[in-house]
């Protein structure tokens, strides 16, 4: 199930999402709750998003809006999703296959009238059924408009449904409570980064992808003293400062619960170490609001193990170095960068 908050945190939620029901057209039914409920827990990136650009103007958004939203951003896009996808194609291609069929006839129709025509036109003093002509022409030309029109309205259906395919796709591949790629999205893109090595990289120590593993410091502390509601948004702001540091063909994720990870393709040792140094600082630096008081915050900070990729390792071994870099980190005292070398 995708809604996994306890009883505390759902009725958090259900606090922040009342006056946003209130402040909004829409009714007060389940379809507009989950929607409330997914934006105030921060869930879902795309509806977070969707929901803010639609209330720029300030204007209360409608039931419409707010189904709308629901459709676009909620209603599952897994494997029921898939099967209505499959089931719409076939929809649309039988509707064209239909269409395609009564133009041929027409064609087989209009090609008849014409070889009548010719034959009659041998007789002597045969006269040319001009009328049978037009009609026939006429019909081929109806059954061609209504073609066309079905293949441009094919192609709308199967534009939109190629748009669905793709946000389902990427939506897979997101971590619902930060919106960075999950650990799916991560194994693909090392494998794809990976990959993409040639030989020559080998001897081009700038060439290997780096690795940045971090782990939040005594994390389990700062849930059980600021509860696990709190926990959550320290996940999003850490997440934040991870992908406000990275840019272009870099990958931050959520490796799992409290833990992340930056790929960074082409760069050297050097490099990703400053790197991870600078987050490490950010981190430090900065200090998160408990919620509404604004007065309470607390300072988190974070344990980063940097590795660099050897030629021909093992992904398993790759990650196993940054990892290990990472409990050494947490050895020596937290709060702190361990790079392994090669
Ligand atoms: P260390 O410095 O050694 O990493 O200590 P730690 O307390 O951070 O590590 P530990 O592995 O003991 O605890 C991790 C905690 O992270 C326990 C778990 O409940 C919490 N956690 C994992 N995922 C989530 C999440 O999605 N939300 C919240 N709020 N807590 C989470
Ligand atoms: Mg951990
Ligand atoms: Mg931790």
């Amino acid at each position: 199930m995708k809604y996994s908050h306890s009883k505390t945190e759902s009725a958090e939620y259900l606090r922040l999402a009342l006056p946003l029901m209130s402040k909004h057209d829409a009714p007060f039914h389940p379809i507009s709750y989950a929607v409330w409920y997914e934006y105030v827990a921060g869930m879902n990136r795309s509806l977070n998003t969707a929901v803010d650009a639609l209330s720029t103007h300030g204007i209360p958004l409608t039931g419409k809006d707010v189904e709308a939203l629901f459709n676009r951003h909620i209603a599952d896009v897994t494997s029921e999703t898939a099967s209505s996808i499959t089931q719409e194609f076939h929809r649309i291609i039988s509707g064209v296959a239909v269409s395609t069929g009564q133009v041929a006839k027409e064609a087989d129709h209009f090609g008849q009238t014409l070889l009548d025509i010719e034959k009659n036109s041998a007789l002597p003093g045969a006269t040319i059924d001009i009328k049978a002509l037009i009609t026939s022409t006429q019909a081929m030309q109806a059954s061609t408009n209504s073609l066309k029109a079905k293949l441009a309205e094919s192609q709308r259906e199967i534009e939109s449904l190629r748009e669905e395919v793709t946000r389902a796709r990427d939506a897979s591949l997101l971590d619902a409570l930060t919106g960075l790629t999950n650990r799916g999205g991560f194994d693909q893109a090392l494998n794809s980064c990976l990959d993409s090595l040639t030989s020559e990289d080998a001897n081009d120590p700038t060439a290997q992808p780096c690795l940045l593993m971090c782990d939040i410091d005594h994390f389990k502390a700062v849930n059980d003293t600021y509860g696990h509601l709190f926990g959550d948004k320290v996940i999003r702001a850490i997440a934040k400062v991870l992908s406000d540091h990275v840019k272009g063909r870099d990958t931050a994720a959520r490796y799992g619960g409290e833990e992340f990870v930056v790929l960074l393709p082409n760069t050297p040792l050097e490099g990703a170490h400053a790197l991870a140094e600078k987050i490490r600082r950010t981190i430090e630096g900065g200090r998160i609001k408990k919620g509404g008081s604004e007065d309470v915050t607390a300072k988190v900070t974070i344990s980063l193990g940097v590795a660099r990729y050897v030629p021909d390792e093992s992904i398993v071994s790759f990650i196993d170095r940054a990892d290990k870099a990472l409990y050494t980190a947490k050895h020596m005292g937290r709060n702190q960068v361990c790079v392994v070398s090669a």
